[in-house]
């Protein structure tokens, strides 16, 4: 591995202004798991590593009725797995965050490099945009908030310019009644990325014909994570077996996979299919109760 600085600036507006004095020399460095196998493999090579780990606050968890769950940048996805206020009320992440390598990985990955990374295939991605969470972002001495929908712009590129730092992670409480899954496929079953990641959330929706509301997100089945609005469409009008099997079909057209060295765009496009069709009918029964 090329030799580097480490830097550990003590705030904010440090890092920041580090960064942007160094731009495409600096990295900002939390976990490492992503940014050390990069290095090491001689992908990047830069002359400065600032680690924001330590930051007060970028690790902190919390939660308020109003502003809903607030998570650090820097939290671990052990932490964020762990928490009780997130497995209470936002299940579906604490459910995502634990499909992350290992429990040791998990001890030192962030979500903020989760989802910074940019990989289509972050697990906390899919769960976080069927949630609707905001990235709040300090840049340019100030804090702005970015939709996640809008967070990303391709495989490993985000929204972010030099010297933005993702801070953390906004996310209101869904809505009451609500069932979810995460459903991950890899390779293997321990520690493996995802070759296709499914997010349901679902909830009663009064207004809707079929008296049900549904999101849905799509992991590592196209440059981005994506939410697969034509799906759940389909399901606002019904949820029989036909309209769950045309969900299912929406979902595969929404999804855009690619051939790799992990599978084949058409076995990914028929585990979508599989993965969204038990997703809707796992979270229907968990809806209707015993
Ligand atoms: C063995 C192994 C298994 C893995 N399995 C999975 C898996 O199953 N699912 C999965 O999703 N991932 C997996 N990963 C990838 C990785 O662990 C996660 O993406 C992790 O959450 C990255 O967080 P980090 O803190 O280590 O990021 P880092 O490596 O520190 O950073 C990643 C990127 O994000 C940038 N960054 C970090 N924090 C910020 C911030 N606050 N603001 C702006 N930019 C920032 C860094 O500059 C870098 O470009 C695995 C990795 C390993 C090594």
């Amino acid at each position: 591995m090329k030799k580097f600085d480490y830097v550990k600036p003590k705030t904010l507006a440090e890092a920041s202004a580090f960064m942007v004095e160094h731009d495409d020399k600096a990295r900002l460095y939390a976990g490492g798991t992503d940014m050390l196998i990069l290095m090491r493999g001689g992908f990047i090579a830069p002359q400065y590593i600032v680690d924001i780990k330590e930051i007060p606050g970028l690790q902190d968890i919390s939660f308020d009725e109003t502003a809903g769950l607030t998570i650090g940048a820097a939290a671990t996805l052990n932490a964020v797995a762990s928490s009780p206020i997130i497995r209470q009320r936002f299940g579906l992440l604490a459910e995502a965050a634990e499909t992350v390598g290992s429990y040791q990985v998990r001890n030192r990955a962030t979500i903020g490099g989760n989802i910074c990374n940019a990989s289509p295939s972050a697990d906390t991605v899919p769960a976080l945009l069927v949630l609707g969470a905001m990235a709040w972002v300090f840049g340019s001495g100030e804090q702005k908030a970015i939709p996640l929908d809008t967070f990303f712009t391709g495989p490993g590129e985000t929204v972010l310019g030099p010297g933005d730092i993702l801070t953390s992670i906004q996310v209101s409480l869904p809505p009451a009644g609500h069932a979810y899954r995460y459903l991950k496929l890899g390779r293997v079953r321990a520690a493996d990325l995802a070759l296709v990641g499914v997010a349901v959330l679902g909830f009663p929706q009064a207004g809707n014909p079929s008296g049900y509301g549904f999101r849905i997100a799509l992991g590592a089945v196209a440059p981005t994570a994506i939410r697969a609005p034509e799906a759940e469409v389909v399901l606002a009008e019904s949820v029989d077996d036909e309209a769950i099997g045309k969900a299912a079909l929406a979902a595969v057209r929404t999804a855009k996979p690619i051939s790799d060295v992990r599978a084949s765009a058409e076995y990914r496009s028929a585990m979508v299919g599989a993965l969204t069709r038990r997703g809707i009918k796992e979270v229907l029964e968990d809806l209707r109760g015993p």
